[in-house]
């Protein structure tokens, strides 16, 4: 991207933004478009691609301080006048405006634009932006994200949880009108109600959201008391939300038309609950499988014995037959993780020879006569061949 193609095209009007947007007006703007444009929001729609595109590329732009500052120099440059044919109006398109600019030219590709997966990943519950010249038009509300914290055992049972949410919502003093009850928002003069208004510059015209009414076309002389004309106030909502059993750390639920308001009578966001669950001091997870490790002393590995288990309810009892290694694991049938879908999991015992860290004189003499009696046998041939074929 050179800044010869930065004049012709219009980045503030990309982003809905006036042209003294403040870095944070731009990159709320941005967000919202980028999000409502998404490609992955919208599969085959090639108009919205050409939007994503063009709102990224505005952003790339717009969004560095020194990009910026350049782009607004050519725009003010050309603006003035000044004799240029550009881009390529007359005879003398071929001015290279990576000469006035120097480092313009050697910046190309993207305009820096990196991270896009970090920005789209930050986009939700962010707030109302006010997106300048869309204002009027009817627009689906925004996700909304939150958080939950679960226990492990509710995380596998399953769990109904209140959830509070404060979220924007149609103003229900002024009905969203942004106006004093009993008085209502007038069209704007400066542009008539379009909430554009174009500035010409030279041989551009460029096409703004309207500065007295920020691009909305209308102007509220007494705003309402409640939302001080937003016409959005915060609401606060007590939510039933029904944790499914099985849920994993980290996953998200989605609440079709829990999210925000849609403006103009379009549909409600979605809400989506991002689960974290704490970790249990016990039991583990692998899919559906509860794991637990249980220590066990050698002589119970190799005499057998009978132990108790405890499972998520209750608890069971298991044989460990003699001659049972260290690290196996023995399996409970359905004393896992059972889901909705009647997927079921099972408890997977670890059990693990536990060494005394302290021995008492008579444990230690019945283990070295123990020791004695298996002095013929290597507990470990295969490394001990290993060792004497070298
Ligand atoms: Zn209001
Ligand atoms: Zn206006």
């Amino acid at each position: 991207m050179s800044a010869r193609e930065w004049v012709g095209k219009d980045f503030y009007r990309e982003l809905g933004v006036s042209s003294d947007a403040t870095a944070d007006e731009i990159k709320k703007a941005y967000r919202k478009l980028a999000k409502e444009n998404h490609p992955d929001a919208n599969a085959g729609n090639a108009q919205a691609e050409q939007k994503f595109k063009a709102v990224s590329e505005a952003y790339g732009v717009l969004s560095d301080a020194s990009k910026r500052k350049e782009y607004d120099e050519a725009r003010r440059l050309f603006g003035s006048g000044g004799g240029f044919n550009f881009p390529g109006g007359g005879g003398g398109g071929s001015f290279d405006m990576g000469d006035i600019f120097g480092q313009a030219g050697a910046g190309g590709q993207q305009g820096g634009f990196g991270g896009l997966g970090d920005i789209l990943g930050g986009l939700f519950g962010r707030g109302r932006t006010t997106a300048g010249a869309t204002a009027n038009r009817p627009q689906r509300g925004a996700d909304v994200e939150t958080d939950v914290r679960i226990d492990f055992v509710e995380a596998v049972k399953g769990a109904t949880l209140p959830l509070r949410l404060s979220s924007p919502a149609t103003c229900s003093t002024c009905g969203g009108n942004g106006a004093k009850p009993g008085t209502s928002p007038r069209t704007c003069p400066t542009c008539s109600g379009s909430g554009l208004v174009s500035r010409s510059q030279g041989a551009f015209a460029f096409s703004e959201p309207c500065r007295d009414c920020r691009g909305r076309g209308q102007i509220i002389d007494d705003p309402c008391p409640e939302c001080g004309g937003e016409g959005v106030s915060t609401r606060t909502r007590t939510l039933t939300v029904r944790i499914p059993p099985g849920v994993d750390d980290d996953q998200r639920i989605r609440l079709a038309g829990q999210g925000e308001p849609g403006r103009g009578g379009a549909q409600a966001g979605d809400l989506y609950v991002r689960v974290h669950v704490a970790p249990h001091a016990l039991f583990g997870r692998k899919g559906l499988d509860l794991t637990i490790t249980v220590p066990v002393d050698f002589t119970e590995l190799a005499l057998g014995t009978t132990i108790t288990v405890p499972t998520l309810e209750a608890k069971v009892s298991l044989k460990v037959p003699p001659g049972t290694a260290t690290g196996r694991v023995l399996r409970v049938r359905g004393k896992g993780i059972a889901k909705r879908d009647g997927s079921q999991g099972d408890l997977l015992v670890t059990l693990q020879a536990a060494v005394p860290a302290k021995l008492d004189d008579k444990a230690r003499e019945a283990l070295q006569a123990y020791a004695e009696s298996m002095a013929g046998h290597d507990p470990r041939p295969e490394i001990t061949e290993l060792l004497e074929g070298r």
